[in-house]
């Protein structure tokens, strides 16, 4: 019978103590044994790199070091082999340290024999194995197979540290289908899967096999490539993985023409650390979309500067939180029929400690990805609603509208949030709108639902914001329990012409919302002739600078009080 070959690596710095090791294995008639033999802690450490054997034999004592340094280090580089640990002294307390350090098992040196060595190194084999196959499984994306975020990022961390020793460098690439949304709204799920399936398969053929890819979310993939030598280089897979990716994509029934968008990072250019690349590169990807679909970025300083502009406005933004710098502008929507305000978007600013007045298309994005929209959607909500008690209590009543980002209502603590200041502040139904984006009801999908249904039930209004910009999918319309929908501006207006931009897409909007009960205003409405063409399209509400800007309190109140008719119609009805 053939006896599989074992490549044991001994790690002992007595070299009577090694003879006797290696006459022991090589006494075997089980198993087949090819021993290798290091006597000093660094070069051990290196083979650690290395991953060239089947099982480390490991003696306690290597001079200054102990075996226990070693076991650490594999722990952390996750080094895949079994380690056995053979001790001098008989010591359990030690036994017990080692085995929770990683070791496979311990043998005491004076029991050392060949029976023993055999099957320790047996099962301390078979149970690593199983227990990687078992690491895989968990690790796996089940749809393609390939790795998921939380191995990608273990692979990176050992690539890191690889490319640093040698000198090397590494390219980490984020990909992402373009308008993969689209494909899964409109061709249902199924097709989806098979779609991002293909793709997989498609990217792990682009790159070698010793590259590592990833599936870190719904259609973004990943890939580490090693060993780089110059950005053309770079350029050139990246050209490859376009051109394999891009072909016509048959799944079920049709083919369909996909294209995809990269971001790449390089180490050690960009960045020492995995979560620092990985964000640049996330980054760069973000770049490449914006400037169009199918292309490719790869991280400069130019995002470097943003990035860090980006960091430098999280900071502040943290500090105008404390320091209450934010305050709450009011835009007036109008009831065409009436004339007469029957609403107001609260729309926030920011009044920096320099003077300045910060435009939320600034900063939104930022507190977006640092999560920090959490705390200040949160005081938007309180002052909205404390403002309506103010303003109640003084005769005046007119519902506000409140922006809510997706990222605000996937913190789990919203609903307590906004229920709590609905009380508190006793605001009545009818008063409050939430303004949300379709791609915030999308992300969520039908727990969103839930959610919003609950929100409705207490009289809080729910409005879908840019209407027509997303991934406007009628489904979501029938799904979701909605009051109105927002006509996004750039459909209405734009510099320089005074008719509507877009009057097909504003009539069919309109009529969609008349099928299905909802009501409409219209955003951005800048001149007379706007107001009419949307008017003769059934719009009875419109927002713009034809009639106010976003109005701080001070100046909003007199306006309030003087159209002292507040249109008495729910805006809802
Ligand atoms: P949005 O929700 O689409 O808000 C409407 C934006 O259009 C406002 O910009 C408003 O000043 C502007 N606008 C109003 N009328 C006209 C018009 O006739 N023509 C043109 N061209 N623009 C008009 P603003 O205040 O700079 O806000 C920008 C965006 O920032 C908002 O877009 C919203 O997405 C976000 N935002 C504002 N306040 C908040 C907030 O409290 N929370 C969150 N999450 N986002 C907010
Ligand atoms: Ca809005
Ligand atoms: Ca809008």
């Amino acid at each position: 019978m053939n006896k599989p070959m074992i490549k044991i690596l001994v790690v002992e710095d007595d070299a009577a103590d090694f003879m006797l090791v290696k006459q022991s294995l090589l006494k075997s008639d089980r198993n087949q044994y090819n021993v290798q033999h290091i006597s000093e802690y660094n070069a051990a450490s290196e083979a650690l790199y290395q991953d060239d054997c089947d099982l480390i034999l490991l003696d306690y004592f290597l001079g200054s070091h102990s075996g226990l340094e070693l076991l650490q280090q594999a722990k952390t580089l996750q080094f895949k082999r079994p380690i056995i640990v053979m001790t001098g002294s008989n010591s359990p307390e030690l036994d017990d340290m080692l085995m929770k350090e990683g070791a496979a098992d311990f043998i005491p040196k004076d029991e050392l024999s060949t029976a023993l060595l055999d099957r320790s190194i047996r099962h301390a084999i078979e149970r690593k194995e199983a227990e990687f196959k078992i690491a895989e499984l968990v690790r796996k994306d089940p749809l393609t197979g390939l790795g998921n975020r939380y191995i990608f990022e273990e692979h990176m961390e050992l690539a890191i540290a690889r490319a640093a020793r040698k000198k090397q460098h590494l390219a980490v690439i984020f990909l992402d289908l373009d308008r993969f949304k689209d494909i899964n709204d409109s061709l249902g799920h199924h097709v989806g899967d098979l779609l991002l399936t293909l793709m997989g398969d498609r990217l792990r053929r682009a790159v070698r096999k010793s590259d590592f890819v990833a599936r870190i979310g719904g259609d973004e993939f990943t890939a580490l490539i090693d060993n780089i030598e110059n950005v053309e280089e770079v350029n050139h897979i990246l050209e490859k993985i376009s051109r394999e990716m891009c072909r016509p994509a048959p799944v079920s029934n049709t083919t369909l023409d996909v294209t995809v968008s990269m971001g790449v990072a390089i180490f050690p250019h960009h960045g020492q650390m995995a979560m620092e690349l990985m964000q640049k590169a996330d980054m760069a990807l973000y770049e490449s979309k914006a400037q169009g679909a199918g292309g490719y970025h790869i991280f400069t300083d130019r995002l470097q500067a943003r990035l860090i502009h980006g960091l430098e406005t999280e900071k502040e933004l943290r500090h105008a939180l404390r320091l209450q710098q934010f305050e709450l502008f009011y835009q007036p929507q109008i009831d065409l029929d009436t004339g007469a305000i029957c609403g107001l978007e609260a729309l926030i600013r920011w009044n920096r400690s320099d003077g300045q007045v910060m435009s939320p298309i600034e900063f939104i994005p930022v507190a977006v990805r640092s999560g920090l929209i959490v705390p200040i959607g949160c005081w938007v909500i309180e002052a909205a609603c404390k403002q309506l008690q103010l303003w109640r209590e003084a005769g005046l009543n007119v519902p506000v509208s409140v922006n809510v980002s997706p990222r605000q209502l996937k913190f789990h603590g919203f609903l307590k949030q906004l229920l709590n200041c609905i009380k508190q502040y006793r605001v009545p139904p009818g008063m409050l709108e939430l303004e949300l984006t379709e791609e915030a009801l999308i992300e969520n999908g039908l727990n969103q639902a839930a959610m919003l249904g609950v929100i409705r039930n207490t009289g809080v209004g729910i409005a879908i914001d840019d209407f027509g910009t997303g991934y406007s999918s009628m489904r979501y319309l029938r799904e979701f329990p909605l009051d109105r929908i927002k006509i996004d501006k750039s459909f209405v207006s734009e510099a320089g012409i005074t008719g509507l931009r877009e009057p097909a897409i504003t009539q069919s909007i309109l009529s969609l919302a008349q099928g299905l009960g909802l009501s409409v205003v219209a955003e951005g409405v800048e001149t007379n002739e706007q107001k009419q063409q949307l008017q003769s399209q059934g719009c009875r509400v419109c927002q713009g600078y034809l009639y106010y800007r976003p109005l701080k309190l001070a100046d909003l109140e007199p306006v309030l009080r003087q159209a002292g008719g507040i249109s008495s119609n729910d805006r809802h009805s």
